[in-house]
């Protein structure tokens, strides 16, 4: 049963903020000045300034090539400062799935990849000396249904077996040791992973691209990519600009450049709001385990304290149309206080958006296709993908042996009569919630 919740007034609606929480601490970094003009030449022009972008435009300029970074909007506009900041190895497909299918040594490659992953996130904030508030003191899977709980577990039982990843499982009675919820009938800890201040890592990366000569060009817009391999020639709406090599870092925003790659890419919105600042005694009520969260849903609810500890970051909805941040946000706070109740009617301060990718088989992909270079598809798991794809991505840009990756060999599909329109998002949503909606906490997603 769903308890009732105040409404958020519109007093308070009108004061919620649609620019992301991270934005606070790593406002975007501004224009590169009103000199936009761009170089004529460089070795590569990579296009995005996400996590992709960023981590491929590092590796490639510390091989010894000049590198332009061109930004359709301010640097770091898309969806790399306007996710929740967890950092894990989640993966579509379950590990027993991917056994079944395609034998347990290619799952065992697969799922090691995404370790890799993760732990590349790490090294990164290590050698570039990033503090971004990155915290692995687990991450709580709670469970919506005991079918959901037992499949997890069972799941979680054969990575252990095969690839050493720890994990606790959680009784129906442990769930409120860390979330202030009765909505759950059981969960896990997996070990090691957890979460970051996403602005702050790519305020990092930026600060180390600077470093390393990549010239940043924010509010330049690539128009089209013109040539092949050794000689393209970049349109963008402040000139055009000759180079060797193309990469495409453009993941959910991604439209128009290369429409193969658009056939093959579905974008999607997703949604987060950030509560008003909590007491110590709120904060221990809500998130007891002070770790970040994701449910077993079809369409998830993601929860987890800010790295200061001080608010309740949530998110859900993902895939529906996007709207006002405000109505967004309210929606999201009632679902917040339905799963949560001591939350019911907090205020909430930020209510936010932002756009990611998904694949028609939910790997995600790197490649080269006519010369360009692209990495994207990561199904919400970008911090790890862009971070590790951006940079092996690079290295193949070098034509080095380290860009080897399963996500590089996987053939990358689409279906026929699709073009990149991706129209039947919010049924496939629907679809989910009414799965969902089958079990106790979905209900409160419908
Ligand atoms: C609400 C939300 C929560 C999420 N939570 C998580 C999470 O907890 N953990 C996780 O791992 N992932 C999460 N994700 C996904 C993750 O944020 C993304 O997968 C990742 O940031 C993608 O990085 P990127 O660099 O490939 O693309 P983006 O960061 O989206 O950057 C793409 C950039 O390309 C630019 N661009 C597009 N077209 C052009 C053009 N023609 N010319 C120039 N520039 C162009 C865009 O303006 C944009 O800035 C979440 C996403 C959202 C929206």
């Amino acid at each position: 049963m769903v308890a009732i919740q105040k409404q958020v007034d519109p007093a308070t609606a009108a004061s919620v903020a649609a620019d992301p929480y991270w934005w606070k601490a790593a406002p975007l970094a501004a224009d590169e000045g009103a000199d936009n003009t761009l170089p004529s030449r460089a070795d590569v022009v990579v296009i995005g300034s996400g996590f992709t972008g960023l981590n491929a435009a590092l590796t490639i300029a510390r091989g010894g090539r000049s590198v332009v970074v061109v930004e359709a909007r301010a640097l770091g506009h898309g969806a790399s400062t306007r996710n929740a900041g967890f950092v894990s190895r989640a993966f579509k497909h379950s590990f027993q799935s991917i056994v079944s299918k395609y034998g347990l040594t290619f799952a065992k490659n697969l799922y090691g990849e995404l370790d890799a992953a993760a732990r590349s996130v790490e090294t990164r904030i290590r050698d570039e000396n990033i503090d971004c508030l990155m915290k692995a003191n687990g991450r709580f899977m709670p469970s919506a249904s005991e079918t959901h709980l037992t499949e997890m577990l069972r799941d979680l039982e054969m990575q252990r077996k095969h690839l050493g990843f720890e994990f606790t499982a959680v009784s129906r009675a442990g769930v409120a040791d860390e979330l202030g919820t009765d909505r759950y009938v059981g969960g896990a800890v997996i070990h090691g992973l957890g979460g970051l201040h996403p602005g702050l890592y790519h305020a990092g990366l930026l600060r180390s691209a600077r470093a390393a000569g990549v010239t940043l060009k924010s509010f330049t817009e690539v128009t089209a990519v013109h040539g092949e391999q050794g000689h393209f020639d970049v349109s963008t709406s402040s000139g055009s600009i000759k180079c060797r090599d193309v990469v495409i870092g453009t993941n959910g925003y991604t439209r128009g450049l290369l429409p193969w790659l658009d056939r093959r890419l579905i974008p999607f919105d997703a949604f987060m709001i950030a509560t008003r600042p909590l007491s110590g005694a709120e904060m221990r009520l809500a998130l007891p385990g002070g770790k970040v969260a994701i449910d077993s849903n079809h369409n998830a609810l993601f929860i987890r304290p800010s790295p200061d500890g001080t608010r309740v970051l949530f998110g859900g909805l993902t895939g529906s149309r996007p709207g006002p941040a405000a109505q967004k946000g309210e929606r999201l706070s009632r679902i917040l206080g339905g799963l949560v109740p001591s939350l019911a009617g907090t205020a909430i301060d930020h209510s936010w958006t932002g756009k990611c990718a998904a694949t028609f088989d939910l790997f995600p992909h790197m490649g080269c296709h006519r010369g360009i270079y692209f990495a994207a598809g990561y199904c919400f798991v970008g911090i790890p993908m862009g971070t590790y794809l951006g940079t092996k991505i690079g290295q193949a840009v070098l034509g080095q042996r380290e860009a080897a990756s399963i996500f590089a060999d996987k053939s990358f599909r689409t279906l026929p009569f699709y073009n990149g329109q991706p129209w039947f998002v919010p049924l496939v949503t629907r679809y989910w919630q009414s799965l969902d909606s089958r079990t106790r906490s979905g209900v409160l997603a419908s």
